[in-house]
């Protein structure tokens, strides 16, 4: 009945909601992870700049664009963050009430309530050190059972573990048949090789790895069928189709890159317009490995 609500009568009754929610009569406002609207992989808001993880939308993020900032006002989203759910979400039109295992996510507390609403969701950890979570796992001995897990979100974990293929067998045994994961890492350089010089992220965890295009082949024999999801603009830059990227010394080695892409392994998911809705830029700064179990 509400839309029918006569407008006069409705301002009216919002300007006395603070008072009869001071008094106890009326309920707070909903958190944005208690209300109604899903994540999404597609955005519906008006502004220049919207987040497809809480359905907040403004004029601008509160930082300059780059994968590890475009901050969502709301629920502190990355661009990273919005980029690996909309991947998932683009590519898996039916997964609410899936069992979802993410590793070690950046986002905290509301995040997670906001995905246990919409899904089987568990956050696990290695240490505990750096983040809460429901299960601590190594993912080179994952304490969970065979067929176990339909979806597997890895953001920035795989670069941290020592024995990358025996990680990726473990992942394979918890993957229920037909379960994906869909893992992200710094793609800086064409090939993958250890540091040069002893490197550990933000919160002081070794890197072992910096990977290249050929995690794809590495990820292939495992069994995974394998994909790696790009924005238009870098998949038309990777192809010849448009001219690369200036390398502006911000650590991505963008001409090593185009050299060693396998174009026929990449899959573009965001349009101009999503791109700079969702502020993934710098586009080359996005890539996403989608592996399915066959
Ligand atoms: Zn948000």
């Amino acid at each position: 009945m509400t839309s029918f609500l006569d407008p006069s009568l409705s301002r009216v009754k919002s300007l006395l909601r603070p008072l009869a929610r001071r008094v106890g009569l009326a309920k707070g406002e909903p958190v944005w992870w208690d209300k109604q609207s899903k994540p999404q992989a597609g955005s519906l808001g008006l502004g220049d700049a919207s987040c497809n993880v809480c359905g907040w939308s403004g004029a601008e993020f509160a930082d300059p664009f780059h994968s590890e900032m475009a901050t969502c006002l709301q629920c502190r989203s990355i661009a990273r963050d919005r980029f690996l759910l909309r991947c998932f979400l683009l590519r898996n039109p039916e997964p609410w009430g899936l069992r979802v295992l993410e590793t070690s996510p950046r986002m905290g507390r509301d995040y997670r309530r906001m995905m246990r609403r919409w899904f089987e969701y568990t956050a696990s950890d290695f240490d505990e050190s750096n983040h809460v979570a429901d299960i601590k796992v190594d993912l080179m001995a994952i304490g969970l059972p065979d067929d176990s897990i339909d979806v597997l979100l890895t953001p920035h974990v795989l670069e941290h573990v020592p024995d990358t293929a025996l990680a990726l067998r473990e992942i394979w045994r918890i993957l229920t048949p037909g379960g994906r994961m869909y893992l992200q890492v710094p793609l800086l350089q064409g090939v993958t090789a250890p540091p040069i010089e002893p490197e550990f992220h933000g919160d002081d965890t070794p890197v072992f790895w910096r990977f290249g295009w050929d995690l794809t082949e590495t990820l292939r024999a495992v069994g995974f069928e394998t994909t790696v999801l790009v924005t238009d603009e870098w998949c038309d830059s990777l192809s010849g189709v448009s001219p690369r990227p200036a390398e502006i010394g911000d650590g991505f080695a963008i001409n090593d890159i185009c050299d060693h892409v396998v174009v026929d392994d990449l899959v573009a998911v965001s349009t101009p317009e999503i791109t700079r809705r969702f502020g993934f830029l710098a586009t080359y700064q996005f890539a996403t490995w989608e592996c399915i179990k066959r």
